[in-house]
């Protein structure tokens, strides 16, 4: 049993558009997928199937062993990064941190430990009383980092979280992304349309293309096929 087993899933919009069509995806405990692909292949319609935030059309998702078709999203143990950060722009640093876990009534020592780990760890610690607003870009995905990694969910899902940095820090993010990663051992499904990105983090690629997995293996199998 895979920690994500994505099964025959397809996607059809309303209006007939098969965005995804019959994808299977085994995601090994702990392991980095990157979903890479040309602009409307389908990677960010499967990401938030997977989230949640899109109905499934057709297959099943399981999360440990545990189909999550309708299973509500905050239920699903994953924790999602979007590109534009999204944080709760009227709250401190602190408290982007600690909502999730407020909400779900963890007690209040255990929220103040979680944070500062997860602050230390991202090097925001100094920022935790700061507004959103009065922080740079990479700083802001930084926060939006710790929010998933505060929650400890069995899954990250990223959706191009780096797409909104420049070129300087959006290289020296994803290595920090791969760190972090390893070190905490989370499995991960990643989309972006960057191949040198998708290789650099990737234990394994699937590219996809017109909804359908085109290859599936590791970076250099996958770009050095003779
Ligand atoms: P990618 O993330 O690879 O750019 P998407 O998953 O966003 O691709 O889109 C895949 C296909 O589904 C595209 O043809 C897109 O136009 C279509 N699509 C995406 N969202 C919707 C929607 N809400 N309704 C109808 N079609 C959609
Ligand atoms: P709210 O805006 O929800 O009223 P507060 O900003 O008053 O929240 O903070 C709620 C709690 O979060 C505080 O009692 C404190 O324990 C904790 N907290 C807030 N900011 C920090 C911080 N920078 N460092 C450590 N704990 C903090």
């Amino acid at each position: 049993m895979a920690a994500i087993n994505i099964t025959n899933v397809s996607k059809i919009y309303a209006g007939g558009v098969e965005a995804v069509k019959s994808v299977s995806i085994d995601i090994d405990d702990g392991e980095f997928i990157v979903l890479v692909g040309p602009s409307g292949c389908g990677k960010s319609t499967l990401l938030r199937m997977v989230a949640g935030l899109e109905a499934i059309s057709k297959g099943t998702v399981e999360i440990g062993d545990r189909v999550i078709n309708d299973v509500e999203p905050a239920e699903r143990d994953i924790a999602m990064v979007f590109q534009n950060y999204a944080l709760y722009p009227h709250m401190t640093v602190y408290n982007n941190l600690a909502y999730g876990l407020k909400n779900r009534g963890t007690p209040k020592a255990e929220i103040e430990a979680r944070v500062a780990e997860a602050a230390r760890m991202l090097e925001i610690e100094q920022y935790l009383t700061r507004k959103p607003r009065a922080l740079s870009g990479g700083q802001r995905q930084r926060v939006a980092m710790g929010r998933a990694i505060v929650r400890k969910p069995a899954a990250f899902l990223f959706d191009e979280p780096l797409s909104n940095l420049d070129a300087k820090l959006r290289v020296s993010m994803r290595g920090e992304i791969k760190q972090l990663q390893k070190r905490l051992g989370t499995t991960s499904l990643y989309v972006t349309h960057d191949q040198l990105e998708a290789m650099t983090l990737a234990d394994r690629l699937v590219v996809l293309n017109g909804g359908e997995i085109e290859q599936i293996g590791r970076p250099l199998d996958v770009y050095h096929t003779p």
